[in-house]
């Protein structure tokens, strides 16, 4: 059994037994709290493993919530699932953008939304790859420091650009990226790409993987993810 603890931030009281009930299941530990003050409260005094944010809470949203834990040195490593309603993507930018792991919308189904809290927490405790560690995949192999993408043991020729994206999206499998947070890691790099062309370089990106394409899924108003698994 598990002994991580995770805050439910959730001021509607059925959603929070709900999720509550099905992750004390899990064996998780599980603390409640009803509003953003509550929660700031908490995540100070007991500093859980994960927090689970809902966005629409009363007085102080969960994107205020969000921001001010990234701002305290004791609270900006915790990461954060957020709950939002269907269709809100400005919401889930926003949040990724200031710092959220990852969203679940409502209405959610509680198997992907425990397998989503699973996800969260053995990513958090695995550390991001060194800048030049090789990315190996069943059917993908990048190499950072010879600039080399192998798909099925065939190399396979991108651009910069193109390179630059996919080495940033499969350093961390599983995470969700907005086009500006792509935007801000390749130009880092000194790769020359805009918001819009990001759509564009993954097409390319994605007919030059061949057999690995089906890695890179798009999240539809978001932005882009790297597959755990091809098969997912
Ligand atoms: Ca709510």
């Amino acid at each position: 059994m598990s002994e991580e603890n995770i805050l439910v931030v959730e001021d509607e009281k059925d959603i929070q037994e709900l999720v509550r009930y099905n992750l004390s299941r899990e064996g998780y530990r599980v603390t409640c709290a009803d509003s953003g003050e509550e929660a700031l409260k908490t995540v100070k005094s007991l500093l859980p493993d994960l927090v689970v944010l809902d966005l629409m809470l009363p007085c102080m949203d969960g994107l205020e919530v969000c921001r001010r834990m990234k701002k305290e040195p004791d609270m900006a490593h915790i990461p954060i699932i957020m709950l939002t309603a269907k269709g809100d993507e400005s919401d889930i930018v926003a949040g990724l953008e200031i710092g959220a792991d990852d969203y679940v919308t409502k209405p959610f189904n509680l198997k992907v939304f425990v397998t989503r809290v699973r996800a969260v927490l053995r990513r958090s405790n695995n550390e991001a790859p060194r800048e030049e560690e090789i990315l190996r995949f069943p059917e993908l192999v990048i190499h950072p420091g010879r600039h080399e993408v192998l798909v099925n043991d065939k190399p396979v020729s991108l651009t910069y650009t193109e390179f630059g994206i996919l080495k940033y999206l499969a350093s961390r499998p599983g995470w969700v990226f907005t086009r500006n947070q792509i935007v801000e890691a390749v130009r880092g790099d000194g790769y020359s790409v805009t918001e819009r062309s990001v759509d564009f370089q993954v097409v390319g990106l994605r007919k030059k993987l061949a057999g690995a394409a089906g890695r890179i899924e798009t999240v539809r108003g978001v932005g882009y993810r790297f597959k755990e698994s091809l098969n997912e």
